[in-house]
This record gives structure tokens, sequence and C-alpha cells, in this order.
């Protein structure tokens, strides 16, 4: 196959994925010379599930790595308010420039993975897509040396690395032939459907809430914005999921009238999708030749809308510690990231078991604007500073 002449061989890194955590990582590996395979089964721009809203720490990384004039270009609309409405309180707020970041995005995955996917390619990694990771190339000792990929004729191509990361998400293959234990798991898995609309104004990130339930407006490229819809597992499971359509519409109704009614002036403009949950989950996320990123490593529900965020965050993380290029950095790593997101697990496991009355979910909406503020103070502290890495500092603990 005309593959095989480009990959086989030696590579200092394989990246296995290539959305938002992966792309990401083999963009800065590379851009810190270091050559790097970026392997993706999935083909260029293809979409995935996401109701695609990027929190401040995201867009900043996006603008600190120079790819923000990019997202603008692609159409992808500013957010400039972000509105919580509580029952029938409305509390907007507006969305401060600083930081190089003017407002919020909310961009396609189809924009967003693929623009980070050329992005690696410019900084000199090797990206395919369409084969896939099968399996790990192992030495004597346990650790990892290299990655077997499959293509879709089903060749097989042992590569050599001195390290494999998985970036391949939540059912990671990375993680399932390491056996990376999980060390930390969420209780609750809520139920999420969403769609594109068209023909709505963008009037911001709008999140509306009543007890059991929560919806909300994400304006998108192509004039799109998404909604979504979301309730606890258990309605989910019971009431939901047979007909997540008619599901999708019936929480838009009883948790905000107004937003069911302005809908009416727009339109579907791509099918329903549903996510029916998953507990967050902490993996180990380092060893021998081998580490995890994004949602491989640690997962949380969608609720707090902050997955993509944590990739962009983690891979910056990850990507200074290969460059220190110890087996400790990468215990680092992993201290780092944990300090960072435990609170924002916590607190999104919290508002994603349902259970809160109003007043409880204002209380950690508040601790949760805390918690975002310290990821943005962590990312820029680490700003311009590729050597040495500030893992110590970062990993302290959150301040409550
Ligand atoms: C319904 C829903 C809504 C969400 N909404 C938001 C939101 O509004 N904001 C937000 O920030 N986050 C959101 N998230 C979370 C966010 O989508 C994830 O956190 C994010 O996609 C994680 O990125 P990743 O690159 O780590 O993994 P993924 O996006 O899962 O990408 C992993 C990639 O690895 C590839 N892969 C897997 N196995 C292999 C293999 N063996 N070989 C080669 N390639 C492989 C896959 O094809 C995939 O492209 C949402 C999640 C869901 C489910």
């Amino acid at each position: 196959m005309d593959m095989a002449k480009g990959i086989l061989g030696k590579y200092d890194v394989v990246v296995v994925g290539a959305r938002c955590s992966g792309a990401a990582t083999a963009m800065l590996l590379a851009r810190q010379g270091m050559s790097v395979l970026l392997v993706e089964r999935d083909r260029l721009g293809a979409d995935t599930l996401s109701t695609l809203a990027l929190m401040r720490a995201g867009v900043l990384q996006l603008h600190r790595w120079g790819l923000l004039d990019r997202l603008r270009a692609a159409g992808t609309p500013p957010i400039r308010t972000t509105s919580f409405v509580y029952g029938d309180e409305d509390i907007t707020l507006p969305i401060k420039p600083r930081d190089g970041v003017d407002a919020l995005y909310a961009p396609r995955r189809t924009v967003l993975d693929a623009l980070l996917a050329e992005a690696a390619k410019e900084a000199g990694a090797h990206v395919l897509h369409g084969p896939r990771l099968v399996d790990l190339v192992w030495a004597e000792d346990g650790r990892v040396i290299g990655a077997v990929i499959e293509d879709r004729e089903r060749n097989v191509y042992p590569i050599g690395a001195s390290l494999v990361i998985g970036a391949d998400g939540l059912k990671s293959t990375v993680a399932r032939l390491v056996d990376a234990p999980v060390y930390l798991e969420g209780k609750h898995a809520a139920g999420t459907v969403y769609a594109m609309w068209s023909g709505l104004e963008n009037r911001g990130n709008r999140w509306y809430y009543r007890p059991g339930l929560a919806v909300g407006t994400i304006p998108t490229n192509d004039g799109n914005t998404c909604l979504f819809a979301g309730t606890g597992g258990r309605r989910f499971h019971d009431e939901i999921q047979a007909d997540t359509t008619a599901g999708f519409h019936r929480i838009m109704e009883e948790c905000s009238p107004s937003l069911a009614d302005e809908m009416r002036a727009g339109g579907l403009s791509e099918r329903y999708r549903a996510f029916p949950g998953h507990p967050g989950v902490y993996r180990r996320s380092y060893g021998p030749g081998w580490a995890l990123v994004g949602d491989a490593g640690y997962f949380k529900d969608p609720i707090t809308a902050h997955g993509i965020t944590d990739a962009l965050c983690d891979a910056e993380l990850l990507a200074r510690a290969v460059g220190r290029g110890t087996d400790a950095a990468l215990a680092d790593y992993q201290s780092a990231r944990d300090a960072l997101s435990r609170e924002l697990f916590e607190i999104t496991d919290a508002i994603a078991g349902y259970e809160w009355d109003i007043e409880e979910l204002k209380q950690l909406h508040l601790k949760l604007s805390k918690a975002m503020n310290r990821e943005v103070e962590a990312m820029l502290e680490l700003n311009g500073d590729l050597n040495p890495p500030r893992m110590a500092e970062i990993a302290k603990p959150p301040r409550r």
C-alpha cells in the first residue's frame, strides 16, 4: 500500500486519534522538533458527538497556538454572552475580552478537529487518516516500544516509537491494551439529546435549568445553533431513550417554553443525536512507553461542556512532559492534569446527577466558575515557558 513507505520505521512518538487531544498533542510535539506519527481511523473532517462549546481556557489555548484566527476565518461565530436561566430568572454575563480571548466559540468538530490535524501536519507530523491502531509492540521488560496499525485493506504495520500516546477517546484501545487502571469514577451518567437548528439569532450561549432538566443554545458554524436537552440517567432511560426526538421536544417545552417557542422560527438542519450517558472516569495516564490524553485518560459528563477545553489543556501539559523526556515527567503530567481537573470533575458529576434544586445548582455554578478561572490562570502561567515546565506549580492543590 502507498502508506507503507511513509510510515515504516521509527518515530519519537505515535499518537493514536487525531481529534482535539491527539491532533493538538501531535502539533505541539512536532513543534518541539520530534518525529511524530498521528493515526486516525476516521476521515479528515468527520463529525463526532459533541455540543461543541469551548470554555475560555480552550479558546486561550487556540489563541496561544496561533489557531484562533483560522477558527474565525472558518466562519465560527463569536459568542459574546453566557446566560444562565434558572427557572424564570435570567442572569446574562458578557464574555470579557482579555488575554487575547475576545469571545467564546463553539466550532463544529468538522472544523476544529480538521484545523488541528492540519496544524499538526504543518508542524511536521506525519498525519494518516484511515488506518487504526490494533496492537502495541512491547519490549521484554514490558515497555511499549511501538504500535501496530492496520490499514483499510487489513494490512498490518508495526512501527517503532519511544512513546505511544492514546488520544483515542473514552473507549481507548491504548488504555485497554496497557490495562490502564481506573482510579476514580463518577456516580452519575446523564442523558443528552441535541440537534443543529437553523434560523436562530446568535444570542450567545444560553443554559436553562429547572429541577431535573437542562436545555441550551450554542451558536456554531454555517448559521446553525446547537440545541441540547438533558436530563438524569433514570428519566432518560425510562422515558426519553425509546423516542429521543419526542423526548428532546418534551424536555424543551418543560424546561424553557420560551426557547421552545423561539425554535419554531427556525428548523432542524441535521438529525437529532443522543448520548445515553457515561459516568466520569479517571484512568492512569502514563506508563513505560505510553501515555493517555483527552477522554482516553479522563472523561466527564458533557453537561458542563468542558471536554474539548480539557483536551486542549491536557495536550499542552502532556507535550511539555514529553519534552522533558523522562517517565517521572509523565507522572507529573498526570498530577498536574488531576490538580487542574479534579474540582471540575466533582462539580460536573454533581450537576449530572440532576438531584439539585435551583439554589444548589447556583452554588455548583459558582464553584465551577472559580475552578474555570483557576484553569485559565494555570494555562496563562505556562505562557512562553516551554523550558523548564512548571508542572510542580500547576500541581498545587486547588484553592478552595
Ligand atoms: C453528547 C456530547 C456532547 C459534548 N459536548 C461537549 C461540549 O459542548 N464541549 C466540550 O468541551 N466537550 C463536549 N463533549 C466532550 C468532548 O466531545 C470530548 O471531551 C472530546 O471529544 C475529547 O476529545 P479527544 O480527542 O480526547 O477524543 P475523541 O474526540 O473521542 O477522539 C478520539 C479519536 O480517536 C480515534 N480512534 C479511536 N480508536 C482508534 C484506533 N484504534 N486507531 C485510530 N484512531 C482511533 C477516533 O476515531 C476518534 O476520532 C461532549 C461529549 C458528548 C458525548
